[in-house]
């Protein structure tokens, strides 16, 4: 496939898990609960962070649009800016393609199961359409709260990450599992009390004694899910 971005050609090959081969059958399992606050907390305590890099490039592409917003219309410098605001743009998507790649590749040649919670993206970031009362008046949405939202979620570029997971862990016989994000990070991963919490609040405290980061917490209890749902499953299959 050949395809034209901001003045560049690329020829795109489909061969990006060309680098997974078939790999050993392991006992490692680990639950990942992708975040804003880091990229990925898992599991085992450890967390992936957004790579610096990325938000140097935005910086970039802010100020290069805004610059662009200054030009004047069908201006030869208006062209140049264009120009500069794609490349921006192409670099960003690069360098997460790049990080995504990395991450997934490393998750896949640690652990036999990687557990995930099934994303609501195409909720959260397909645009609100206002609604009207009995009245003809339009109610206020949420879109706006909900755009800070949408955008750090489309920055992370979960899904990309998710694919690329689910594509090289089939490569190299590995298992992606999904499970339902209900509940994940309001109930207490060692004894399963519901300990409600706000957004702003980043530490899961329970009476049990249980002390951890709250996407920490998060990501054991998409772990333990995901366990529960392979028991079903295997449950649910003939017994050979
Ligand atoms: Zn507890």
């Amino acid at each position: 496939m050949l395809k034209n971005e901001a003045g560049h050609w690329y020829v795109i090959f489909s061969c990006e898990v060309a680098e997974i081969e078939p790999l050993p059958v392991g006992n490692s399992e680990i639950g990942i609960d992708l975040g804003v606050t880091h990229f990925a907390a898992l599991s085992d305590g450890t967390f992936i962070d957004n790579p610096r890099h990325l938000r140097h490039g935005q910086a970039t592409l802010k100020r290069r649009q805004q610059a662009l917003a200054k030009k004047k219309r069908g201006s030869h410098r208006r062209k140049k800016a264009v120009k500069l605001v794609a490349k921006a743009h192409r670099k960003i998507a690069n360098q997460r393609r790049d990080f995504h790649h990395k991450h997934s590749t490393q998750l896949v040649q640690q652990h036999q199961t990687i557990v995930f919670e099934e994303l609501q993206i195409i909720n959260l970031t397909k645009h609100a359409k206002p609604k009207q009362d009995e009245n003809g008046t339009y109610l206020p949405n949420g879109a706006a709260a909900k755009s800070g939202l949408t955008k750090s979620i489309l920055d992370a570029g979960w899904g990309q990450f998710q694919h690329m997971c689910v594509n090289k862990a089939a490569c190299a016989g590995r298992v992606v599992l999904f499970v339902n994000p209900r509940y994940t990070s309001q109930v207490c991963s060692t004894c399963g009390t519901v300990r409600k919490k706000s957004l702003e609040e980043r530490w899961h405290s329970c009476e049990c004694g249980c002390e951890l980061d709250r996407d920490t917490n998060a990501a054991v209890n998409i772990l333990r899910l995901g366990r529960s749902q392979r028991r079903e499953t295997c449950v649910e299959a003939p017994p050979f």
